[in-house]
């Protein structure tokens, strides 16, 4: 089987691959609800957030299923959203808001420079209409790991609700809700939480639902999830295997130390995938201050194409992952995200060497 070393989906453990194997299911039975409130229960509990406040509400999909709900269902028809870009995935932001008409504008930056503080401020200064403002927590296009903390503080003085894409940093970057005055974020099963596509989620504020008008879309509408769910029912087919898989791998993670403890086991990953591959001359894309635990971009080492890597790779049980658009040709991607040992990381670093050490002139 290959090691993936995609931003997911991940390599399953045996625990949570033998959880799609449990009995069929109809989605209106006791045991189902037990189930969805279980998974909604411990998606909480992962940054100790009390149930009161907060809702996890359940949808099929994947993690731009729930960025589309959070956008749609939170930023109301009289509000306006601003949309912090720095790679693919803030600018899919603005391209929800622009699908579905909703008033926004965008703060762009290049893919992978970091969020300018003083743009933002003077443009919050002078559009304060702005009620929303939507970010990438972890970009996953450069692995930049922007600071919500600033973010937050910024949007808490001027009450801006801070919604958040955290579908690749949920479960092993740190997300303070509460200090950092989060609204709600996205997230997804298959990546950090190491379950298998096809369930995404929200976690919202649910003073925040409260004031929600009527629904820009049928399938994707917050209120009418957390409604159903908070009485143990839902609105449309769930992925039903999908959730006994991510209730396993919920079970793991708590098991395993909690979203503390996937930080530090990707770390050190991460660490030796950067010390190895610099020691070739393999240069990261970002320093590792910028960058989150869970994806780190190089350049790709010279003399080489995106393709022959890869599938030089991948002949040795190792599946990497490119750049998008126009970092396509210079840089390729490690995630450390999913069931993956440390001898399995040390492997590759090894396989690497192996084959760029090899002189192709001769
Ligand atoms: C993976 C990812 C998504 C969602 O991608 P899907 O293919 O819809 O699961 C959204 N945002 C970020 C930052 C991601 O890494």
């Amino acid at each position: 089987m290959n090691i993936l070393l995609n931003p997911g989906p991940v390599n399953l453990s045996d625990r949570v691959r033998n959880a799609l194997l449990r009995p069929d299911l109809c989605h209106r039975e006791v045991e189902f609800s037990q189930l969805q409130s279980t998974i909604r229960e411990k998606l909480l509990q992962i940054y100790d957030l009390s149930g009161e406040r907060w809702a996890a509400v359940l949808l099929t999909g994947s993690g731009t299923a729930a960025m589309e709900a959070m956008v749609t269902s939170l930023v109301p028809r009289n509000g306006k959203l601003l949309v912090i870009e720095n790679g693919v995935y803030g600018e899919r932001l603005s391209k929800i808001a622009n699908i579905h008409g909703i008033e926004y504008t965008t703060l762009h930056h290049p893919w992978g420079a970091e969020i300018d503080l003083k743009r933002l401020v003077t443009l919050l200064d002078e559009n304060d209409d702005i009620t929303h403002l939507a970010v990438v927590h972890h970009e996953t296009t450069t692995g930049r790991l922007n600071n919500l903390a600033q973010l937050g503080a910024i949007c808490q003085e001027r009450k801006i609700q801070l919604l958040v894409d955290a579908v690749s940093s949920f479960g092993a970057e740190e997300l303070n809700f509460e200090s950092w005055g989060i609204t709600a974020c996205a997230a997804t099963a298959n990546k950090c939480l190491h379950g298998v596509p096809g369930t995404a989620f929200v976690i919202v504020r649910r003073d925040a639902m409260a004031d929600a008008n009527t629904p820009r879309t049928l399938y994707l509408d917050l209120a009418t999830y957390c409604q159903q769910q908070d009485k143990g029912g839902t609105p449309f087919t769930q992925s039903v295997q999908v959730f006994y898989a991510l209730a396993e791998a919920l079970q793991e993670l708590e098991e395993a130390g909690g979203w503390r403890a996937r930080h530090s086991y990707y770390s050190q990953l991460v660490s030796l995938v950067r010390d190895g591959l610099f020691a070739m001359g393999i240069q990261p894309l970002l320093p590792a201050t910028s960058s989150s635990v869970v994806l780190n971009a190089f350049y790709l080492p010279e003399g080489f194409s995106y393709d022959e890597f890869h599938d030089q790779l991948k002949a040795q049980g190792y599946v990497i992952y490119a750049g998008q658009g126009t970092l396509a040709k210079s840089i390729f991607r490690v995630s450390t995200m999913g069931a993956i040992a440390r001898a399995d990381m040390e492997r590759f670093v090894a396989v690497v060497k192996q084959f760029i050490s090899v002189d192709y002139s001769s």
